[in-house]
């Protein structure tokens, strides 16, 4: 069967003087049956290399056979992208609102039955003895079905909100898949991942030098709010005396740095990206790339931030994806309004120590940091796949 592109342009802003903003919603359908992955990137504005990793993949798939559909919306977020201030991109937090944008998706599971037209209990009570492949199909159904609920509820009297409307959006596009992978970046960063604890050791199929474990709980995000209505389903129906597998995966791909694209790191992205989708039995053929060395993963509790105790230039002496030991100089302050006749280092060059060994994965984007800025974000306790 020959690969169908389908392509959709979903309006989802209208702006203050005309003008529409809308997502394009790109479905590459084999046409043979398989597993559905959806995949986007940018919700946070300035987050960008994921753009350009989704095309690289596109391409693949345009050559090569695979099974199944694979979802992409690029530029998953233009009214963030389009926030701009002087040459700086403010895409991470919702201007009009001040939320953040991966933090504003819906948790299907803590909504109220009348919310969403739908009971887990009555759904397991009627479903304890399904076959799982007919079980997960129809639970599928019943995700999308309580998205849509829900924004008919939401939405339909009194109008649209502008903070839940795109989340809400892509939730919906979202409901089908079997794999979500949401594409960001740090400020400045190396390559990692955010999976939860299910999926401890199946993200090492990603092929990423960094990773870290949340819990199995929802916070807000993309990946959170699709994995809870399965992760909560496997629990009521543990409960209820039945053991079911949770086949369905999503993660945050943090792909470097904000603020930029690169062809010759998407290839190795996209490559990761891919091989992953041909380890799930979608595509047919492997890709070759050269995997990490060794991958590492911590709990995101000893995900650590190093926050300013001054308030000043800082110069950054560590670089993201660099090991550090305790007693390393990870930065040094230059405190410009100290400055005084003496010229006095210790005061004027305060040093940052680090107080335990581990892996830098991310740091500030800018040199002047007031007090309490977030200045590293360190992997401690680090284990090795
Ligand atoms: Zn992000």
């Amino acid at each position: 069967m020959a690969l169908k592109i389908h392509q959709e342009k979903k309006i989802i802003h209208e702006m203050p003087a005309g003008g529409e903003l809308y997502l394009n919603v790109l479905t590459f359908d084999s046409q043979r049956p398989g597993p559905v992955t959806y995949i986007q990137s940018s919700v946070h504005g300035a987050e960008l290399q994921g753009n350009i990793v989704i095309y690289e993949m596109m391409k693949h798939l345009k050559g090569h056979p695979f099974k199944g559909k694979v979802i992409f919306v690029p530029m998953a977020n233009p009214f963030a992208t389009n926030n701009r201030q002087g040459g700086h991109t403010q895409g991470r937090f919702n201007p009009l609102t001040g939320n953040n944008w991966n933090r504003n998706y819906i948790d299907l599971m803590k909504l109220k039955e009348d919310q969403v037209n739908f009971s887990l209990k009555n759904f397991i009570k009627s479903n304890i003895d399904t076959p799982w492949e007919e079980l997960k199909k129809s639970y599928k159904k019943v995700i999308l079905e309580m998205l849509l609920a829900h924004e008919k509820k939401l939405f339909l009297e009194r109008g649209p909100r502008h903070n839940t409307l795109l989340n809400l959006e892509l939730q919906k596009i979202a409901a089908q898949a079997d794999f979500v992978l949401d594409l960001h970046t740090g400020p400045v960063a190396t390559r990692y991942i955010y999976s939860a604890e299910y999926e401890r050791d199946r993200v090492a199929d990603l092929s990423f030098p960094f990773n870290l474990s949340i819990p199995n709980e929802f916070a807000g995000a993309m990946d959170e709010a699709c994995f809870m209505p399965w992760v909560k389903l496997k629990e009521e129906m543990y409960a209820a005396g039945r053991e079911l597998p949770i086949e369905f995966e999503s993660y945050t791909v943090e792909l470097g740095s904000e603020e930029r694209i690169s062809t010759e790191e998407a290839l190795v992205d996209s490559n990761r990206l891919l091989h992953y989708l041909h380890l799930r039995g979608q595509l047919d053929e492997d890709v070759e790339f050269q995997k990490p060395d060794k991958q590492y993963w911590s709990l995101l509790a000893d995900y650590k931030t190093y926050f300013a105790k001054h308030g000043g230039l800082f110069e950054f002496l560590k670089s993201p994806g660099q090991h550090i030991k305790k007693g390393d100089v990870l930065g040094r302050y230059l405190l410009a309004n100290k400055i005084s006749a003496e010229l006095d280092e210790t005061s004027i060059r305060p040093e940052l120590i680090a107080l335990k060994d581990g892996i830098v994965i991310n740091h500030a984007c800018t040199c002047g940091i007031g007090t309490g800025g977030e200045l590293y974000q360190v992997m401690e306790e680090v284990n090795v796949f």
